[in-house]
């Protein structure tokens, strides 16, 4: 179902998020428009912290690539929970929130000099790492700063999720990891295990994204409890934090039946103890990294209907005023989204119509066959499921400023994201005196 956390329809049959009717929110604010409905997102955080933490020693880290302004790493903070950042930027955006540093975990296949450094001595809590590379940059850093780093090594066990090509990170052939299959995961945790500077407390893995088959989760979980104890029995080297990775589904289209985070819990908690058990090793701290799940329901694009097309007996397009520059999903992996007109939410659909964006690309389409009632330029359509990956993955292309991103709660409508002005555009341009 397309509605949730506090979406509704009220009784003039617009739709409303955080009791703010959105028809007043396009008034105020303008379209394009991402609306992120706080409560929604705060309940995401404690049904996925609530499902884990009943289980067992774990903590939940939001996956900060999927949606992140300094507002939402505050509200992350608020709910307790830890933070994973994939770049200098994430982390700045992070320490700028003021997020408790020691809940940040350090990702990236690429982590340059200078970002290690600065999560080095800002004391972030893990640092996530990647390969041999890294592992050493990351001991020879430490020493000259005189600090020692607790680090998680990340291992592709070599489970295939189902899901879309792009988003699979566990398979062997990946550019992220320590490959478990062909030694070479045994081979960093020995050199980890051998450097002064770095202190190995476990390990991580993340096998993908939008994964409905519960069994992936588990599947990888049992691989990586088997290698913990490998490493336990060549090195006798106990590791004490287990981290799974994100990559829990959600709905966006029809068709999509994701299991409940309660399921997913128990894919990797109840294996972890099993496993354990089993095994003869003490149950390590499970760490997961929820992104999608927390984000992807909790935010809605406003757009403004615009021009429409009809390609006699073939297709109608309607435009809107944003488009692959807001949401380069459906563009970039064939994504599915599910639209309604926020203005007339109650009538009936009359009509299957192609919304398609502004940019000079004809696979620039939001959506293909959406069934609504009359639109008409100056109707309010509303995609759902846009709280991730969205604005983390926007461009200008085309020129075009990016969209403005409000928060709502309780009736009231907060900016969290200025809109981009054509000002902005410009700002880090440069004529060289030659041309001028
Ligand atoms: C992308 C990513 C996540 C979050 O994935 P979701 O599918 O959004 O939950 C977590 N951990 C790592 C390492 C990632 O790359």
């Amino acid at each position: 179902m397309y509605l949730n956390g506090t979406m509704r329809i009220n009784s003039q049959g617009h739709l409303e998020i955080g009791n703010v009717d959105t028809v007043d929110l396009v008034k105020d604010f303008g379209t394009p428009l991402w609306v992120i409905d706080e409560q929604g997102f705060r309940q995401n955080c404690r049904d996925i912290k609530q499902a884990f933490s009943r289980l067992g020693e774990s903590m939940v880290i939001y996956a900060s690539k999927t949606l992140c302004t300094t507002a939402i790493c505050k509200i992350v903070a608020q709910e307790g929970l830890g933070l994973d950042v994939v770049s200098g930027g994430e982390l700045y955006t992070a320490i700028k929130a003021g997020f408790p540093v020691e809940k940040i975990y350090f990702h990236g296949n690429n982590k340059s000099r200078e970002e290690i450094k600065m999560a080095v001595e800002a004391g972030i809590g893990r640092i996530v790492v990647d390969n041999f590379y890294e592992l050493k940059l990351l001991d020879k850093i430490c020493k000259e700063l005189g600090k020692e780093q607790d680090v998680l090594l990340r291992i592709t066990p070599g489970v295939e999720a189902h899901t879309h090509e792009y988003i699979k990170t566990g398979q062997i052939d990946s550019k992220f990891g320590f490959t478990l299959p062909d030694g070479q995961a045994m081979e960093g945790v020995k050199e980890a295990i051998s450097l002064d500077n770095v202190r190995l407390v476990g390990l991580h893995c993340h096998i993908g994204s939008q994964i409905f088959a519960m069994q992936s989760f588990q599947h990888a979980t049992s691989i990586m409890m088997d290698f913990i104890a490998e490493v336990k029995k060549t090195s006798g080297y106990e590791l004490m934090e287990l981290d799974m990775g994100g990559g829990f589904g959600i709905y966006y289209y029809h068709g999509d039946e994701p299991p409940d985070v309660e399921d997913w819990a128990e894919a990797v908690m109840l294996t972890v103890e099993s496993k354990a058990k089993e095994l003869g090793l003490t149950t390590p701290r499970v760490i997961v990294e929820p992104g999608r799940s927390i984000a992807g329901s909790a935010g809605v694009t406003l757009y403004m209907a615009g021009s429409v097309k009809e390609v006699k007996g073939i297709r109608k397009y309607l435009a809107v005023d944003g488009g692959m520059g807001d949401n380069p999903r459906p563009a970039l992996y064939g994504s599915k989204y599910t639209a309604i007109v926020a203005n007339r939410a109650n009538e009936a659909a009359v009509e299957t119509v192609s919304i398609a964006g502004k940019c000079c690309e004809s696979g620039d389409m939001l959506i293909w066959d959406c069934d609504l009632p009359s639109v008409t330029a100056g109707d309010i359509i509303a995609v759902f499921a846009t709280g991730a990956y969205n604005y983390t993955m926007s461009s200008n292309y085309n020129r075009l400023p990016r969209p403005a991103m409000v928060l709502v709660n309780n009736g009231s409508a907060d900016l969290i994201l200025k809109r981009e002005s054509y000002e902005d555009l410009i700002r880090n341009d440069l004529i060289p005196g030659r041309l001028l």
